[in-house]
């Protein structure tokens, strides 16, 4: 009897007199999606609705800029996007001299491995696997030559695994616009942007079908190493260096940025991990709308 009533007690006391738990908050996850040579004006040429979804929803600029300090071409480009500083610090100024690469500015998927975030990558371009990204930073890796191969790859790692940060790199629309003009004057440009729409739509579904979904916050960033005009890129005009830029997802702020360049993804993705760019980075590039987060 006495037992019971101190029991009773118990459950009294600790009822409605406290305070409500906070709501703890939900573990960050970032997917970063580069499409390989997408000029500014490329997604509003083409029927795009996963893009223009993610527009919808998302904070947006289609004249965001390249790096400055290198040509418009792939190596300096990723590397650029990966490491959020300029040529003048990674050092990369062409597809080539990899070796030259300054690892005092580490990419945001070492960064976040070492803060000890789960990594995964599903990478057309295979230097940005090889060279650009450090050894031993993915968890899970799909180097694939083959846009649908790797659009796959990307979905069945959001599927089959639990990590928090994902890159995917898309190749054909850069091929398309070597082999016919970068120009959304050329329907095979367009044709390709509007492909990789419905391969961004795949990997996008299968986030979504995550059953963990509910417990997380997603952001998803969009953005391209380069734009062109004719059949090649690597000049300093706006047809060569005006790229997307979309940030969408939990917690961000929609509408127009005034300003972007592809330096600022890994800013963005390491504050939405929680740990904000500090001095001593150096970074080149901000982070870009997250609301209040
Ligand atoms: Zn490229």
């Amino acid at each position: 009897m006495i037992r019971s009533l101190a029991l009773f007690a118990l459950v009294l006391s600790g009822c409605p007199s406290e305070e409500p738990e906070p709501e703890p908050e939900l573990p960050p996850k970032v997917l970063v999606i580069g499409i390989d040579g997408l000029r500014g004006d490329g997604i509003g040429g083409a029927e795009t609705p996963t893009l223009d979804s993610l527009i919808d929803g998302g904070a947006w600029t289609m004249t965001a800029t390249t790096q400055l300090g290198a040509p418009t071409v792939s190596g300096p480009g990723w590397t650029s996007i990966l490491t959020g500083v300029d040529a003048d610090k990674h050092l990369i100024y062409s597809n080539g001299g990899w070796d030259q690469i300054d690892r005092a500015y580490p990419t945001f998927l070492k960064r976040a491995s070492d803060l000890g975030f789960g990594t995964g990558a599903a990478i057309h371009w295979l230097p940005i696997h090889v060279d650009i990204i450090e050894d031993d930073v993915l968890d899970e890796a799909v180097p694939n030559a083959d846009d649908d191969a790797v659009a796959d790859g990307m979905a069945a790692m959001l599927t089959d695994f639990d990590l928090d940060v994902h890159f995917v790199h898309l190749d054909d629309v850069d091929g398309a616009g070597h082999s016919s003009g970068f120009s959304i004057e050329n329907p095979e440009y367009v044709a390709e942007i509007e492909e990789v729409d419905g391969q961004i739509g795949r990997i996008l579904d299968a986030l979504e079908a995550r059953p963990t979904r509910d417990e997380e916050r997603w952001v998803v960033i969009v953005t391209s190493d380069h734009g062109g005009s004719g059949t090649s890129h690597g000049g300093v005009t706006d047809d060569h260096r005006l790229i997307p830029l979309i940030v969408a997802g939990d917690g961000v702020s929609p509408g127009e940025l005034a300003a972007g360049s592809h330096l600022d993804v890994h800013a963005t993705v390491m504050k939405y991990l929680g740990h904000p760019p500090e001095a001593s980075w150096g970074l080149d590039g901000v982070p870009r709308d997250l609301g209040d987060s």
